[in-house]
């Protein structure tokens, strides 16, 4: 008896060894029975995260502060994408190129589609570098939009991995609730910047914003994130800030800060901060999603709210 015991954890002791010698030589996605999932970009990243927690192990396709517009899928992300077991993505259109990574990779896991049941928007503005002839894409920029992507992620999650529901669950669970707070938070920031407020930012992205917190975003094309305005485009772009009442400029983290600089120069405005749109950032506050959404809801709070005395005289 004592001696099968002892020749039992002895073999235990030698198998573990094994096993682990084996491990030590996988790389760090394989040596885990964890889930792999793959998202699009770094704000989907983050949600299945949060979700997931220690259970999956997340591959964002679009890195922090990286640009979801100039991105062209690589053949590494074609061999990550055949190794995963769910891929997460935003859907209506943000990600052009999916379907056709998707067929390259041979991928025939779990997908997940983030907005799915969302009322998405119309295009506010014509200078968002996504597919023009899809509705808004950007419907993580309305936290209670957001909640269903976190309920689409934890779908996709239960129904791949069944060993965890209890914790995908109740990850959610707490989640949610997190984004209901920050969501007051928002709330109550932006319900004291003049609703009529006008902001200027590289890209189309805040019509979710706007739509759920107020303000009036203006993307003017010539702002877009790759391309310099000429000088006769940023002439009109100082009659656009006159004439809209703009009050502050803000730089996008994935965009060039030239423009901006360029802008803020001519208008004699100042440049409030970073918002941050389609990608977060590496540290910081806004390296998670709640993050990000609490920090452009602080600099937009921080640059405007009771200045509607102290723009530029208009009598
Ligand atoms: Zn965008």
């Amino acid at each position: 008896m004592r001696l099968s015991a002892a020749w039992r954890s002895a073999y235990a002791l030698a198998l573990s060894a094994t096993l682990f010698a084996t491990l030590a030589l996988l790389p760090p996605a394989a040596a885990a029975t964890e889930v792999r999932v793959v998202a699009s970009f770094s704000i989907l990243a983050d949600m299945v995260k949060q979700v997931g927690g220690e259970h999956v192990e997340v591959t964002p396709l679009i890195g922090t502060d990286s640009d979801a517009h100039s991105y062209s899928p690589s053949p590494g992300d074609v061999r990550t994408l055949s190794q995963a077991d769910v891929v997460v993505f935003n859907g209506l259109n943000f990600e052009g190129w999916m379907e056709r990574l998707l067929k390259t990779s041979d991928y025939r896991g779990r997908k997940v589609v983030a907005t799915e049941g969302i009322e998405p928007l119309e295009h506010a503005g014509h200078n968002d570098g996504h597919d023009r002839d899809s509705a808004d894409p950007h419907a993580w920029q309305d936290m209670n939009r957001a909640k269903t992507y976190v309920a689409n992620i934890r779908d996709g999650l239960v129904s791949a991995d069944g060993d965890n529901v209890a914790d995908y669950r109740a990850n959610a669970d707490d989640y949610l609730a997190r984004m209901d707070e920050a969501d007051a938070d928002i709330r109550q920031r932006l319900e004291a910047i003049d609703e009529d407020t006008a902001v200027i930012t590289g890209h189309a992205s805040f019509g979710y914003f706007a739509d759920a917190y107020g303000l009036r975003f203006l993307a003017p094309e010539g702002l877009a994130t790759s391309s310099a305005p000429s000088a006769a485009r940023m002439a009109e772009l100082i009659d656009v800030i006159e004439a809209q009442n703009v009050r502050a400029l803000f730089y996008e983290n994935m965009a060039s800060p030239n423009t901006i600089d360029q802008l803020a120069e001519e208008s004699g405005l100042s440049i409030a901060g970073t918002l941050y749109a389609d990608a977060l950032t590496s540290e910081g506050e806004a390296a998670s999603y709640i993050g990000m959404m609490r920090h452009n809801a602080r600099v937009l709070h921080e640059a405007l709210a009771g200045r509607a005395d102290k723009g530029p005289a208009d009598d």
